[in-house]
């Protein structure tokens, strides 16, 4: 009997799949300076459905991997093609054909500064995309953290870190504690930063506002394709911009995006109900066509997608 995780039974771990109970390593390994990725295929054409999986793109995820290595002085040996491979044997292995979210994690190697560990988990999640899906719609208490967002000249809040993620866990822990179903942080100047694990985008009369690289948030894959396809194909203006905390509680509508948190609505800031509807007209516009694009169905992007088979 194997031991799975999160419903995965194979993983792939320095050049091979293995069984996820064999993929060990020592207790005594460092870890603080581990980076990682965090890339999801969806099915195409039915985002609630089975069938061929599509990574939405693997490109960019690939590049940040090595843009985080990079700035953690981390040397990835294997080739984007050889990462690609191991990611589709690996879904092939779990025999997945609903959506997978894949997680290559990558940390330097016990007594080594440069030799890494590479290792890609790979598992199935439930998406809150989809037409009339509830969890979608479903409503959101968000508040703002005590706790600021790392300032880049602290830990390089653009990179995917594992080190970040404690400033996360701590911000998430408190809005559980106080009652809230998330929260959003601000940086070290004041202004609004990001999620815990997603990028924060405002509609301000009419046009989509969002923080700039600058406010410590992470170089968001999502964010750079809202900034694509909201003025180019949906003629939604956008602006990037510091946003002060008051414009979020005066926002018409409040939502996150991110790989794993996709579009989520947020109903109120610190207890402020947001805007007249929820989820807002342009949210839900946003999630729509974002959904085509990630199943596939939008000719113009189909250069986004990789077959994960
Ligand atoms: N900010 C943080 C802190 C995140 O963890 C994520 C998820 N990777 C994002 C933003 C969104 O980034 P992406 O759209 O590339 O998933």
């Amino acid at each position: 009997m194997s031991v799975a995780f999160h419903g995965a039974e194979f993983c792939w771990m320095n050049g091979e799949v293995v069984e996820t109970q064999k993929a060990l390593v020592s207790a005594m390994e460092p870890i603080h300076l581990g980076i990682f990725e965090g890339i999801k295929a969806y099915v195409e054409n039915d985002v609630n459905g089975k069938g061929r999986l599509s990574i939405f793109r693997w490109k960019s995820h690939v590049e940040r991997l090595r843009r985080s290595a990079a700035i953690c002085g981390l040397k990835i040996s294997y080739t984007d093609e050889e990462l690609l491979e191991a990611t589709r044997e690996t879904i092939e292995a779990n025999g997945f054909d609903t959506n997978v979210y894949i997680q290559p994690r990558v940390w330097p190697k016990a007594g080594t500064t440069e030799e890494v560990h590479v290792v890609i988990p790979v598992w199935k999640f439930e998406t809150i995309l989809g037409k009339d899906n509830p969890k979608f719609s479903k409503s959101r208490r968000f508040m703002i953290s005590t706790w600021r967002r790392i300032a880049s000249d602290a830990l390089p809040a653009q990179a995917k870190t594992w080190a970040n993620y404690g400033n996360s866990a701590l911000a998430l822990r408190e809005a559980s504690r106080l009652g809230h179903d998330g929260a959003i942080f601000l940086d070290n100047r004041g202004f609004v930063s990001e999620g815990t694990g997603a990028c924060v985008m405002a509609v301000r009369n009419g046009k989509i506002v969002t923080p700039p690289v600058t406010a410590s948030i992470l170089e968001s894959v999502t964010r750079d394709t809202l900034l694509q396809i909201m003025p180019e194909d949906r003629r939604i203006p956008v602006e990037v911009r510091d946003i002060a905390r008051v414009e979020l509680y005066a926002s018409d509508e409040v939502f996150l995006c991110g790989t794993g948190w996709e579009i989520t609505p947020i109903a109120s800031i610190d207890d402020l109900p947001l805007g007249k509807e929820y989820p807002g007209p342009l949210t839900n516009r946003i999630a729509e066509y974002y959904t085509e694009i990630v199943s596939g169905k939008t000719e113009k992007h189909k250069d986004w997608l990789t077959s994960a088979q």
